[in-house]
Order: structure tokens, then sequence, then C-alpha cells
């Protein structure tokens, strides 16, 4: 049995895309049971008909639709529906998929103060010279895809670990449901923890942690958050290090920075990390700001305008 399989990519970087490439030579097992039908990353398929004469959006019946980035235009929106309509099953590959991810970031700002900031400069205040013409509208903030669509399977990651990527498409051709980690980046962390930290104040990124050196084992070295440094392990899935697991900032000895998102799907990395602050002794207060814990995951109406938030 062959599976179809189509993908596309919305408000994406293709780090994604080079995820499923990075499948290396696993996928040409792939391409033994899938027949991709339409992935603008790798093969040409355009979508108004190969001579663009076509009236409406034309995505080819799929049994599976991977869609990887947020949304942020129209256009977006009308391919993630166009997905849903032809796809039976909707995987939402990687964090911008499933939690908006790093362009979220702007979700703090309305469109027209980012507009003003890039389009307009001392000598020309003209927030209306915004190039308008040709370009799918905006929407008002950048959304998780199911935000505006039912999805299937989540598969988060920035990107998503080539490993799982591969492990989600062999489960489908099986007709499995994924098993994917669902614990936290901490649960799959070896450093040496002591329990509540003798750090009281969180200390700068730019300092380096304390450690034995370059060939000192990863569980010598005692947990980040415990030294003092902003680690978000404990509020951010598992899954960066594939099936070695071990995860892969902490191991270059780099805190994690969050980039699966949270733990549980609708869990809030802010919130959570706030807690895991409070519990492990260190002064809320000595945070320079907390919006950037929701660098990955500021859709859903987590990340806001100032003023909406009140
Ligand atoms: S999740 Fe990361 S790698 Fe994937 S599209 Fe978004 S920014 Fe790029
Ligand atoms: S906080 Fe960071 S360093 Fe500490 S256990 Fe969790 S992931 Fe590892
Ligand atoms: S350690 Fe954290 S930020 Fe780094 S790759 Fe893993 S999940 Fe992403």
């Amino acid at each position: 049995m062959t599976v179809k399989v189509a993908s596309d990519w919305l408000n994406s970087c293709s780090g994604c895309e080079i995820s499923i490439v990075d499948m290396g030579e696993r996928l040409l097992d792939v391409l033994k049971v899938a027949q991709f039908v339409h992935l603008p990353a790798l093969m040409d398929h355009k979508y108004f008909g190969q001579r663009g004469d076509g009236k409406h959006i034309d995505i080819p019946e799929a049994d599976v639709g991977i869609l990887s980035g947020g949304l942020r235009n129209k256009e977006h929106v009308e391919v993630a529906e166009a997905f849903r309509d032809k796809c039976k099953i909707i995987i939402a590959l990687g964090t911008c998929a499933t939690h908006g991810g790093i362009p979220t970031l702007a979700n703090a700002y309305t469109n027209q103060e980012i507009f003003k900031r890039y389009y307009s400069t001392e000598t020309t205040d003209r927030p209306e010279a915004f190039p308008d013409q040709g370009l799918p509208p905006l929407l008002e903030y950048c959304q998780a895809l199911d935000e505006k669509i039912a999805v299937d399977i989540y598969l988060p990651g920035c990107p998503p670990h080539p490993d799982h990527v591969f492990a989600a498409l062999v489960a489908l051709v099986e007709g499995r449901q994924p098993k994917l980690p669902e614990k936290s980046v901490c649960d799959t962390c070896p450093t040496r923890r002591e329990g509540k930290g003798s750090v009281k104040q969180i200390r700068r990124f730019l300092q380096a942690p304390e450690y034995g050196g370059a060939g000192e084992p990863l569980d010598r070295m005692r947990c980040l958050l415990e030294q003092g440094f902003l680690c978000m392990g404990p509020v951010t899935r598992a899954g960066c290090g594939g099936d070695g697991i071990v995860p892969r900032c902490v191991s270059a000895r780099v805190p994690c920075r969050g980039c699966y998102g949270p733990v549980q799907p609708k869990g809030n990395q802010r919130l959570d990390m706030l807690n895991a602050l409070a519990s492990n002794g260190i002064a809320i207060e000595s945070l320079p700001e907390s919006a950037s814990m929701l660098r990955f995951s500021g859709a859903h109406g987590r990340l806001k305008p100032a003023g909406a938030m009140k």
C-alpha cells in the first residue's frame, strides 16, 4: 500500500522541511511506501495549477498532510483549509505549527505598531508605506494551526527531530498512532541535581556555567537552573535529542530555551516557568522580563500587546 503525503510550509523558516530531508537515508525507506504528491520544498507543484491559470488553491488528495509554520496571513489560512479538505490526517510539524513559534514574539505588538517601526523612519513617517499591493492581507496576530483547522497529530520542535518525523510517518503507514515523548526536557536531562539551588538570583546567559571543562561527562555538571540560569527544561516537552533523548542545548552546556513548546499541549510556558523558579528559590524579581519565556509558544492568545493584556 502506498500512502500519499502532501506537505507545505506556511509561516515557516523551512527548518522543519530540513528535518524531513534530514531523515537521510531513511527517506529512501519512506519513499518505498509513501508518495509525496505536494512538497514545495523539494518538488515543483504549484497552488493554481502548473501553468498558474487555476482559480482556487489546488492541493491533491492525500492520506497525510504535513504543515509546518503558523498562520500569519490569509493565504496561510486558505492553504491550511485546503489541506484539511483534501487530507485525511493533518500533522502540525514544528513548534510554529503547534504553538506559533518564534514569529509569535511579534504578537506583543499590533500590526500598526510593527508597520510603524519597520516602514517609518525619523525622516519618513509613513506607516502607510507598508507594501500591501498584491500581498495576502495579514491576520491580526500569528496563530497556531489548530486555531483555524483541526489537527490530528502534533510534532513540536524547532525543528522537530528527524527521528520523530520518521517514527510518525512509519506509524501512520502501519496504521498506528505515533508515540512521541510526553515528558519534560528535565526528565531526560542527566545533569546533577541537588535540590533547591543555592543561587537566589537569575544569572545572565552570557556568564559561563560551572563545569569541569570540555571532557567532563554531562552527569557531573550541576543542573543549570540550580546554577541560576534560566533553563526552560522543566516546562518544555522532551524530544530534541531524538531517540538519543539527551537535550541538545544542555549537552552543549547551554540552557534550554523552550523550543519544543509546553509539556502539556495547552500548557503556558511563562506561568509554568515562573512557578518552577519560585519552587527553586529563585527570586522572580531578578528576571529582567518574562515575555520571552513565550518565545516559542505565544499563540493561542498567550502573548498579546501590552494594552490587550489588561
Ligand atoms: S518550528 Fe522552527 S524550524 Fe520549524 S518553521 Fe518554525 S522556526 Fe522554522
Ligand atoms: S533545568 Fe535544565 S539543566 Fe536542570 S535538569 Fe532541567 S533541563 Fe537539565
Ligand atoms: S534543549 Fe530546549 S531549546 Fe534546546 S533543542 Fe532541546 S528543547 Fe530546544
